[in-house]
C-alpha cells in the first residue's frame, strides 16, 4: 500500500504549490506551463483528503489540566500513526478517559499498566501517574501508543490480529526505536528468554516483567520488518486483513515470506554484534567507560601533580644550596681580604 508520507500524491500537492507561487511571482506568460499548473493543481485536489484523529478528552477528578493539554495538543499528531497503519481517515473520533490513581478504573487495574484500550468501542483509558513505566515514556508517548491500538482495529476492519503484531505496531508508532529498547531486547535474548511469536503472546499475560520483555521484541520485530519490507509494510498487511485475508497469508503477500520463515531469520539475525553491541552503547555502559576514563585522567593528572611537585622541590633545594654556597663563598672572600689587610 502506498504510504502518504512517502507517496506520490503528496509529491504532487507540493509540486503544484511551488508550480502556483511561481505564477504568482513571476506572472507567468506560458499557457502551456499554466496549463501544465492546472493540471498539476487538479490532480492534488483529487488526492486523498486526510482526516486526522480527533479526540472527546474526559477528565477525572483531578485530572482537568493533564486533559487540558491532551486536548491543546496539535490536532495532527497523530498522522505519523495514521501513515503507520494505512489509514487516510482516522473515523469517528476517540473517547479518551484520563483516569486518577483513585479512580476504581485504576483500582481494579494492575499498577504497572499505564493505559489500555478498547478499539471495538472507540475509547482509551489512560494513567497519567505511570505514565513512565517501560515501553511508555511520558504522556504523549503513551496517546500514541493507545491509539494506535484503535488504529489498527480500524486500518484492518475490525478483523483480528496477533497480540505481538499489535502491540508491536503501537510500540514503534508510541515513540523513536531507541537504546533503551534495542538494550531490553538484547537482554532479553542475553537470558535465553522468548524464541517465538506465539511465545511472546504468552508472555503478555504472564505479570510484569515479561510484558516488558513481550513489548521489546514485538517492537524489534515490526521495526525490524518497516526496515526490511518497507515503511508501507505494516499498513500492506493490515490492508489485506482488512480485506479479509487471514493474516498468515497477508504476511506471506507483503513480505514474500511466512510468519515462521520470518520468525526464524529474525532471530537469526540477532547475532553475537547484534545482541552485545546494543549493550556496550547502552547508556549505563557508557556511563560506566565515563567515570573509568575520569578516575583514570584524574589519577594520571595526580601522578602528573606529583613528579611536578617533586621537581620544584628539587629545584628549590638546588637553588637553595647554591645560594648558601654562594654566601659561603662571599664570607671565604671577605675572610681573606680582611687577613690581607685591604
Ligand atoms: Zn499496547
Amino acid at each position: 500500500m502506498l504510504s502518504r508520507a512517502s507517496g506520490w500524491p503528496k509529491l504532487l500537492r507540493c509540486a503544484a504549490t511551488a508550480a502556483v507561487g511561481a505564477i504568482s511571482r513571476f506572472s507567468i506568460r506560458s499557457s502551456r506551463f499554466a496549463e501544465a499548473a492546472s493540471l498539476l493543481v487538479l490532480v492534488a485536489l483529487a488526492a486523498p483528503a486526510i482526516a486526522s484523529v480527533t479526540l472527546d478528552v474526559r477528565a477525572g477528578e483531578g485530572m482537568e489540566r493533564v486533559a487540558a493539554g491532551i486536548r491543546a495538543g496539535d490536532p495532527r499528531r497523530f498522522d505519523s500513526v495514521m501513515d503507520l497503519v494505512g489509514l487516510n481517515d482516522a473515523g469517528a473520533p476517540i473517547l479518551v478517559l484520563v483516569a486518577p490513581e483513585s479512580s476504581p478504573l485504576a483500582k481494579r487495574t494492575p499498577s504497572w499498566i499505564s493505559g489500555y484500550a478498547v478499539p471495538e468501542e472507540s475509547f482509551i483509558v489512560v494513567f497519567p501517574q505511570r505514565a513512565v513505566r517501560y515501553p511508555i515514556d511520558g504522556m504523549e508517548e503513551l496517546m500514541r501508543h493507545e491509539i494506535a491500538h484503535v488504529l489498527v482495529h480500524r486500518a484492518a476492519g475490525g478483523h483480528d490480529v496477533p497480540r505481538w503484531f499489535n502491540e508491536g505496531v503501537a510500540t514503534v508508532a508510541g515513540g523513536t526505536w531507541g537504546l533503551t529498547d534495542r538494550s531490553m531486547v538484547t537482554l532479553t535474548l542475553a537470558r535465553g528468554g522468548a524464541r517465538s511469536f506465539a511465545r511472546i503472546d504468552e508472555m503478555f499475560g504472564e505479570g510484569e516483567p515479561a510484558v516488558g520483555r513481550a513489548y521489546a521484541l514485538s517492537g524489534a520485530f515490526v521495526n525490524d520488518l518497516l526496515q526490511r519490507e518497507g515503511s508501507d509494510s505494516v499498513a500492506g498487511v493490515l490492508s489485506r486483513v482488512r480485506d479479509g485475508a487471514p493474516f498468515e497469508h497477508a504476511f506471506v503477500r507483503v513480505t514474500g515470506m511466512s510468519i515462521y520463515r520470518a520468525e526464524e531469520r529474525f532471530w537469526r539475525r540477532r547475532s553475537f554484534w547484534n545482541r552485545w553491541v546494543p549493550l556496550l552503547t547502552s547508556s549505563l555502559v557508557l556511563w560506566g567507560a565515563i567515570t573509568l576514563l575520569a578516575t583514570w585522567a584524574t589519577a594520571a593528572r595526580m601522578r602528573r601533580d606529583r613528579a611536578r611537585l617533586a621537581a620544584m622541590a628539587e629545584e628549590e633545594e638546588r637553588e637553595t644550596r647554591n645560594a648558601e654556597c654562594e654566601t659561603r663563598n662571599e664570607e671565604r672572600n671577605g675572610d681573606s681580604r680582611m687577613k690581607n689587610g685591604e
